[in-house]
């Protein structure tokens, strides 16, 4: 019974220094260091959404210079604009026919 009483001592402070790890590692997302002066500094920037190289962090649109990245993104950009337009068709087709039928029966 006491070796039980143990255990579950010796779970709940795990637990508790995974709760003090996690609070910890919460200031930096990545674990990475903040200050430019450490070697593993990584200076804040985003990667091109195709060929993913780092650019400028506040580049718009989130590409690189090459010609090739930004004729896809904006064949991309095209394509979500029509799923998105679809995403408001459909249901709005699936009503017409619903209100349809119901005239329909009437
Ligand atoms: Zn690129």
């Amino acid at each position: 019974m006491a070796d039980k009483q143990k255990l579950a001592d010796q779970i709940r402070s795990n637990v508790e220094m995974a709760k003090e790890g996690e609070k910890k590692r919460k200031g930096g997302k990545t674990g990475l260091p903040k200050s430019a002066s450490s070697n593993a500094y990584v200076a804040p920037h985003r990667h091109c959404t195709i060929c993913q190289c780092p650019i400028a962090k506040k580049r718009e649109p989130p590409v690189c210079g090459d010609s090739k990245c930004e004729d896809e993104f904006e064949s991309r950009q095209r394509q979500r604009k029509r799923w998105n337009m679809l995403l408001y068709i459909a249901p709005a087709i699936m009503i017409g026919a619903l209100v349809l039928q119901l005239m329909a029966s009437t």
